[in-house]
């Protein structure tokens, strides 16, 4: 077997619950929002560019409906924990879902850029409540702190 090989058969995807064991006597669990806008904003789209997007909201998707939760309090307790952003969710309907969030992790304190770019985020809650409903799910960000100079990110979701 080439190494090549080797690494083909023994690569294995890093599972949720492995990635979140954090062993850091002196730093801890906690590091900079900085540390993640560097990765999601400037590193990943240097790389894949405008699909850089499409990329991140699929992730959040996957990652949303991997986590399995049966409620919605569950998922405002996972935001809160990740400190993701302050939730609202003030439309909840069984056709129609509006989520606010305020002080966004990706984007609150941005200049502009002109374009709404929380899509991780917006997967996240998509793929969280596909998991939650049982109905396919899909995530519109329609206003952006960072992106459009709104009071918060706001994403529609359409269910059905
Ligand atoms: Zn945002």
């Amino acid at each position: 077997m080439t190494a090549e090989e080797q690494i083909l058969t023994t690569y294995q995807n890093i599972e949720i619950g492995n990635a979140l064991k954090v062993v850091r006597p002196t730093l801890g669990n906690d590091a900079g929002v900085a540390l993640y806008r560097l990765l999601r904003l400037v590193a990943l789209e240097d790389i894949i560019g405008r699909g850089a997007s499409g990329a991140a909201y699929l992730a959040g998707k996957k990652l949303g409906v991997s986590l399995g939760l049966k409620k919605l309090e569950d998922f405002l307790q996972l935001c809160a924990d990740l400190k993701i952003g302050i939730i609202e969710v003030p439309v909840a309907t069984e056709a129609r879902i509006h989520v606010d969030v305020y002080e966004c992790i990706t984007c609150s304190g941005l200049e502009t850029v002109g374009r709404p770019i929380c899509h991780f985020e917006g997967g996240l809650i998509a793929g969280a409540v596909e998991s939650i409903t049982g109905s396919r799910v899909r995530a519109r960000e329609i206003t952006c702190i960072g992106g459009l100079g709104d009071e918060a990110c706001g994403f529609d979701l359409d269910l059905g």
